[in-house]
């Protein structure tokens, strides 16, 4: 499955300054890291620090096995934030444009659509409204191609529809997002913005 765009890339490394041969290069992709799926020694570890307008400096880490193509990815704000619910009603296509962060703790709420929830197989990441609404759709599509269930098939292909209303402008749809951790934000004027008790660990 083709991966949208907002996918975290891991920054080119920097390469080795060949005059002067040092001790302490490292290699561009580090690959002793055990799997914790497959076991294979081929774990591929990225971080990467990123600015965000309106929301502050974050840490992006990832981790990607070529080997069994298990992939987590998060996201953690620098400065730590209170826990926080956003709602933001999409009511334009301008609306889609709206930066969305999103870490791996975080539950989206699309009503009447669907939830993403945390859980081991949640992934954080930088993307948009329109990012988001895509990465549903997808879901909701295979939901449709793969359904014994006649009924399921149907209902699948009615919440495409209504998706693509949404991201045409035509239907509006409120988009709550919830994190405990303080890690995730809708940054938008529009958005509404909500203290949540903090996360029993
Ligand atoms: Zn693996």
């Amino acid at each position: 499955m083709a991966d949208i765009s907002e996918t975290i890339v891991p920054e080119p490394s920097e390469p080795p300054v060949s005059s002067k041969p040092s001790l302490s290069s490292k290699p561009p992709v580090s690959s002793e890291h055990p799997c914790p799926i497959c076991g294979q020694k081929s774990l591929q570890l990225t971080e990467a620090e990123r600015d965000i307008p309106f929301f502050g400096k974050a840490f992006l880490f990832s981790m990607t096995c070529p080997s069994c193509k298990f992939h987590k990815s998060d996201i953690e704000c620098a400065e730590q934030k209170e826990p926080s619910r956003f709602t933001f009603e999409i009511t334009s296509e301008e609306d889609l444009k709206v930066r969305v962060v999103k870490s791996a703790e975080a539950t989206v709420k699309i009503p009447y659509i669907t939830d993403i929830t945390p859980g081991s197989a949640s992934q954080g990441y930088v993307t948009n409204i329109e990012g988001i609404l895509q990465r549903v759709k997808r879901e909701i599509e295979s939901v449709r191609d793969t359904a014994e269930d006649d009924e399921d098939r149907t209902k699948a292909k009615n919440l495409i529809k209504k998706l693509i209303n949404i991201m045409w402008g035509k239907q509006k749809q409120k988009i709550i997002i919830e994190d405990p951790t303080g890690n995730s934000a809708i940054i938008s004027d529009k958005a509404v913005v909500e203290r949540m008790k903090a996360a029993v660990k």
